[in-house]
């Protein structure tokens, strides 16, 4: 076995990460050794001289959407769309510039910028792309506008369908539907787009623009990519991923119908492992715009007029008529937006039937009222510690992290989003009443956090991420609540060890036994400069990939 000498370097090391100057040692796929004060670096057949470099563990993206970012780079990225009409412009230009394609995608929309606030019509989609099958996401991906021949293309357009998919679907005064979908019809018709694409680009085969992604997440010092939702009828085309890429990749299962829709219980679950982590689930608690938080009444006003001042500010309406749709319970203390996916029993229910079957479950719970229901469905039903994640938790309060600290999940959450979300969360005032990320929040509950990127909706740079864990900024030199900020050495922790242990693998950082995945950084990673230079996989150095030559060394 070939013995290879990291010199020279600050290395993060054990499962607490703690940065110092020394070597490191690997041993064929594992880590060998890490070197203590004084003691003199061991013989080794290859020596690897890292000058004022850091090593880190390899980055553990626990959630990041693999299957489905691989095609963004077929659609058009519309984040810097700041009206609807720019929206249909590109739109127009797009269904001109692609007559073959066989939809028109669009990501990234983040219409709360916009004036109007709301996304595109169907009638609007039909006079700039007459006939095409359109389809624009949100940046959350869980909302979306479709045009009529989208709705038909992705088996919308049937009356049975409309009525079974109830509110998630768009509908005016008379009943026809509007264009929008959220939540369980948006995932359908991005189901029904992706693999129609799939279809289309044959000819280099879905493997290939798999593979592609994978490589880009080399190149960011990721390891291990967690996909949190493939359908049933894809795993096949993972696994052929896993065996085809340095990168080690696992991911959880769902329904075929697509993402947000209600998973078909433990017997409809692929065989296992998926990849290289064991069976997983992945279960929406509440939904993306339609999240269910829970917040004092007297939050009522603030929420208000912090959406009049939006729309003051974008000279549209846009903000206030959104604020104003959604849907609010108002109590004597407490209002909340009921938007639950499920009822305690259905989930209850749901939760049970993969628990029994060791099938590890995944739960979306965007709002505190969502994290408080999985935390206290989880207990009810008695699942293992470790044998469940919440993920976000974006809105957070006391009593719920104390909960979810007490049922035994493990949590990840999205730091990276502050940058992209954090004015929208500060314009709405909810950051008044609630913990946003609050990374130290649940720390101290005793439910250290795994940072993950849920790229494409956050994005995927892990240095950021781990940045915007410690600073917070939200732009303009602005730190949304910097008390909620982890220590340097939690969030490499949270974004490597803790996202291993929370899949159920090894984690134990850069120390003898553990597997040999790290990452080589220019400099130190919390300095804006610095890049990745290298990442290690099992032993083998992934990126850059190495000339013939220098291979088995
Ligand atoms: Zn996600």
């Amino acid at each position: 076995m070939s013995r290879r000498l990291f010199v020279g370097a600050t290395v993060w090391a054990g499962a607490a990460c703690v940065p110092r100057q020394t070597w490191l040692l690997l041993e064929g796929d594992r880590v060998a050794g890490v070197g203590s004060q004084e003691e003199p670096p061991p013989q080794a057949d290859a020596v690897v001289e890292l000058p004022g470099r850091h090593v880190l563990p390899g980055f553990v993206d626990v959630h990041l959407h693999l299957s489905q970012a691989a095609w963004f780079a077929r659609g058009t990225d519309g984040w810097s769309w700041r009206t609807l009409g720019e929206a249909l412009r590109t739109v127009q230009f797009a269904a001109a510039a692609s007559p073959q394609a066989p939809w028109l995608l669009f990501w990234n929309a983040a219409r709360w910028t916009w004036p109007q606030g709301r996304l595109p019509t169907t009638a609007e989609l039909e006079a700039v792309a007459p006939g095409r099958a359109v389809l624009i996401s949100t940046v959350d991906m869980h909302r979306g506008a479709i045009s009529l021949a989208g709705l038909e293309a992705a088996g919308l357009a049937a009356s049975g369908v409309q009525a079974a998919l109830g509110n998630d679907l768009g509908r005016d005064r008379r009943g026809r539907p509007t264009g929008e979908l959220w939540e369980a019809a948006f995932g359908i018709a991005l189901q029904r787009a992706l693999a129609d694409c799939a279809a289309h680009a044959e000819q280099s085969g879905p493997g290939t623009v798999l593979a592609a992604e994978a490589g880009r997440y080399l190149a960011h010092g990721i390891t291990h990519a967690h996909d949190p939702y493939v359908a049933p009828d894809r795993h096949e085309q993972m696994l052929a991923l896993d065996g085809a890429s340095p990168l080690r990749v696992s991911w959880a299962t769902g329904s075929n119908a697509g993402m947000h829709s209600r998973p078909p219980g433990a017997a409809g679950a692929p065989d296992g492992p998926y990849g290289q982590a064991g069976r997983e689930v992945k279960l929406f608690a509440d939904g993306g715009d339609r999240c269910a938080i829970q917040l004092p009444s007297r939050a009522l006003t603030g929420l208000l007029s912090g959406a009049i001042l939006e729309s003051w500010r974008l000279k549209g309406v846009g903000p206030l008529r959104e604020a104003l749709r959604r849907k609010t319970v108002v109590g004597p203390r407490r209002l909340h937006t009921p938007y639950l996916r499920y009822t305690d029993a259905e989930l209850a229910d749901l939760v049970t039937g993969y628990a029994a079957a060791d099938i590890r479950l995944r739960i979306h719970a965007l709002g505190n009222l969502a994290g408080a229901q999985a935390a206290r469905v989880l207990r009810q039903v008695g699942v293992a510690e470790g044998a469940a994640t919440i993920d976000h938790l974006m809105l957070l309060d006391p009593a719920t992290a104390d909960a979810v600290a007490e049922s035994g999940a493990t949590v990840s959450y999205q730091p990276g989003f502050l940058p992209r979300y954090g004015p929208m969360l500060t314009g709405s005032r909810a950051d008044r009443y609630a913990t946003v990320f609050g990374g130290r929040l649940l720390a101290d509950a005793g439910c250290p956090p795994a940072i993950s990127s849920d790229h494409p909706s956050g994005p995927l740079d892990p240095l950021g991420n781990l940045r915007a864990a410690v600073d917070r900024q939200i732009g303009d030199a602005q730190a949304l609540q910097p008390d909620q900020a982890l220590t340097e050495r939690e969030a490499v922790r949270a974004a490597t060890v803790a996202a291993a242990r929370s899949l159920g693998l090894p984690g134990g950082g850069l120390a003898a036994g553990q597997p040999a995945d790290l990452v080589v950084c220019t400099g130190h990673p919390f300095a804006p400069g610095t890049r990745i230079a290298q990442t290690w996989i099992a032993g083998d150095q992934a990126w850059p990939p190495l000339a013939g030559d220098e291979q088995g060394l």
